[in-house]
C-alpha cells in the first residue's frame, strides 16, 4: 500500500485569498515546492484536500476549480513536482445553491475526502499524514487514522482543542512539516 501526505490548499499550499478562483492571483507559499519534492522522492503520494464552500454559496462555479488545480500544478511543475490527486468539498449546510446544501461527510473536519482518496489510490492511512493551517484540517486527518501537522501561520484563531484536534506537531513553516515527516516515517 502507498502512503500519502494530504495537504490543505488555502494558507497551507498557496497564499490564502478567500474564495479566489482567479488563477493569476494564485501563488505558492515559501518552501512548499522543494518540500513537496522531498516528500515525493520519499515515495509519498501528494493529495490536495480542500473545502470549497464558495461553490455552495454561489461565489463561483464548480467548473472553475479545475483551472485552479491546473494552475497549482503548473506552478509546482516549475519546482519539478506535482500534486497526484485533487479532492474538494463543494457543499455547505447553509448553501445558497440547493444542489450543494447538505451536511456532508467530505467537508473538513469530516474525513470523507481522505477516505475517498484512500479507497481510490490504495492508501495506508495509518502511515499517512495531513498538513493544514487550521484545526479542522488536523481533525480530518486524525479522524481517519493519519498523523497530522498544523502549520501555524495565524489562520487558526479559535484553538478549540479536543481529543480529535490535537496535532502530532505544530510548526511555523511547510518545510518543517516535511522534515518531520521524513524523520518519523
Ligand atoms: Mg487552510
Ligand atoms: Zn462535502
Amino acid at each position: 500500500m502507498k502512503k500519502a501526505v494530504f495537504i490543505d490548499k488555502d494558507g497551507t499550499l498557496i497564499q490564502n485569498i478567500p474564495y479566489n478562483v482567479n488563477t493569476t492571483r494564485i501563488s505558492l507559499l515559501p518552501t512548499v515546492g522543494p518540500s513537496l519534492r522531498r516528500l515525493k522522492d520519499a515515495g509519498y503520494l501528494l493529495i490536495l484536500v480542500t473545502n470549497q464552500a464558495g461553490v455552495a454559496y454561489g461565489y463561483f462555479k464548480e467548473a472553475m476549480l479545475i483551472h485552479v488545480f491546473n494552475r497549482i500544478n503548473q506552478l509546482l511543475s516549475e519546482e519539478n513536482v506535482m500534486i497526484d490527486g485533487f479532492y474538494y468539498c463543494p457543499h455547505h449546510p447553509d448553501a445558497r445553491i440547493g444542489a450543494y446544501k447538505k451536511k456532508c461527510n467530505c467537508r473538513k473536519p469530516g474525513p470523507g475526502m481522505l477516505t475517498d482518496a484512500a479507497a481510490n489510490y490504495g492508501i495506508d492511512l495509518k502511515g499517512s499524514w495531513m498538513i493544514g493551517d487550521i484545526l479542522d484540517d488536523v481533525e480530518a486527518g486524525n479522524k481517519c487514522g493519519c498523523r497530522s501537522i498544523l502549520v501555524d501561520n495565524g489562520n487558526e484563531t479559535e484553538w478549540l482543542l479536543d481529543h480529535w484536534r490535537q496535532p502530532t506537531l505544530i510548526v511555523s513553516s511547510f518545510d518543517e512539516a516535511a522534515s518531520f515527516i521524513l524523520k518519523n516515517k
